[in-house]
């Protein structure tokens, strides 16, 4: 974790924070990296550093649970400094490490290794455990020991568990350990050398596709498990409509299923495949124009919980190749709270107050993180947010080592232009 013990305060802005039901002008006192105190015209300590942010909004700390760090193993597509300072940039004050590095988090030794590289980073790591051992999916993970290292959550992300025993085990360890399940859902057998979602532009392109069953599926099976245990279960990147309707049923039911949603898929359909090829291409992959509908409705009638990226950058040499075989994923950090801004809060799909909360308090509860909220005695963690600057995506000024993104080039309205970690300006555009 980053040096998290400064002092700042944070003046002239509005303060939304969800957690505690706070919409107003406010200024912010940070002392030893912790909120002492919010309210009006607040005195200034002697010494103190003053942050500006008249004309701002002043959120808690953004927390970006799904990222991939690509460290240990795969430092070609970006290390911990290099996703961390990505993330400054973008205004996520802490992120949810995934673990499909090499090796993978599978022992609370591995945890533990993960936990101290991450210790200078420029903003907050968590590690997220595997579920099963060598995210193989054969024989599952020591949970709890994962779990006593540090462990937020338990996911096999990138591939799916589909051992109906396993999941059914991990579902019941993770109830027993308050840890949620924020599993990859997908039948391997049905999404098997696909490359985009299985539609009518596969067909005109004449690609494997990947149907929105081999999601939906899983899915499915896991909500029935979670009947059975009652294990808490985050679904990591929802896709399709039909997903949207087993989460409602889900919850309807008052079980603990909670989901997840990437910036990616309330924007973009899978035209843009067709459009810019293996930059858009990650899985899930993205999907009809009736699906992007559906993560709308789904936003807006609070069926979505959290907001994420699933950041997964690769070199410009992988994401070269043909579209069969190039890597699936993209990146995201830098440009998650602009595309939020402008393709749901400039569009009236959610409010200010709602967005910030699916970024923050939503998942800081799922996963039970300290930060995600402004009141006292809380982590001293703050994005501070222009609603209505204008800017262009340029992925060559991006801080991540990968510039993989269908993004790049868009004008967008919204950004994060201060990032506080810890009371310790980590990011400033301003002046
Ligand atoms: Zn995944």
């Amino acid at each position: 974790m980053p040096d998290s013990s400064a002092n700042l305060i944070i003046r002239g802005g509005r303060l939304i924070d969800p957690a505690s039901h706070i919409n107003t002008p406010a200024d912010l006192l940070i002392e030893d990296g912790q909120v002492r105190r919010v309210g009006r015209d607040l005195n200034v300590p002697r010494g103190m550093p003053v942050l500006e942010a008249a004309g701002l909004i002043v959120a808690p700390g953004f927390i970006d649970a799904h990222v991939h760090l690509r460290q240990p193993g795969f430092e070609h597509k970006e290390t911990i400094a290099s996703g961390t300072a990505a993330a400054a940039a973008g205004g996520i004050c802490a992120v949810a490490a995934m673990p499909n590095t090499n090796p993978p988090p599978d022992t609370a030794q591995r945890v533990e290794e993960a936990r101290r590289r991450a210790a200078g980073a420029l903003v907050r790591v968590y590690p997220i455990g595997c579920i099963t051992t060598g995210r193989l999916g054969k024989s599952l993970a020591p949970l709890a020991e994962l779990a006593r290292a540090g462990a937020v959550a338990f996911s096999d992300d990138g591939d799916p568990v589909e051992d109906d025993e396993l999941m059914r085990r991990a579902l019941e360890l993770g109830r027993q350990l308050g840890v949620p399940l924020f599993p990859h859902e997908e039948v391997k057998a049905l999404t098997a050398g696909g490359c985009m979602h299985e539609g009518q532009v596969s067909a005109r392109l004449g690609l494997k596709g990947m149907p929105g069953a081999g999601e939906e599926i899983l899915i499915a099976r896991d909500i029935e498990l979670v009947r059975q245990t009652g294990g808490p279960l985050h679904i990591a990147h929802i896709s399709t409509a039909g997903t949207v309707e087993l989460v409602r049923q889900a919850k309807a039911e008052g079980l603990p299923v909670t989901c997840e949603l990437l910036t990616h898929h309330f924007i973009l359909t899978d035209e843009e495949v067709a459009r810019q090829g293996t930059q858009a291409k990650m899985s899930p992959p993205l999907r009809s124009g009736t699906d992007v509908q559906a993560m709308l409705r789904g936003l807006a009638e609070g069926i979505i919980d959290t907001i994420a990226t699933d950041h997964a950058p690769h070199s410009a040499e992988e994401k070269s190749r043909p579209l069969e075989q190039a890597p699936f994923g993209i990146v995201g950090l830098e440009t998650a709270v602009g595309l939020t801004l402008t393709y749901l809060v400039h569009t009236g799909v959610l409010d200010l107050f709602q967005a910030i909360e699916k970024w923050t308090w939503a998942p800081a509860r799922i996963l039970r993180l300290p930060g995600g909220h402004l009141s006292p005695g809380g982590l001293g963690d703050v994005t501070l947010i222009d609603p209505n600057k204008e800017w262009t995506v340029d992925a060559v000024q991006f801080r991540s080592k990968s510039q993989n993104t269908p993004f790049n080039g868009y004008k967008l309205k919204g950004k994060a232009v201060a990032t506080v970690v810890g009371g310790k300006i980590v990011y400033s555009e301003l002046a």
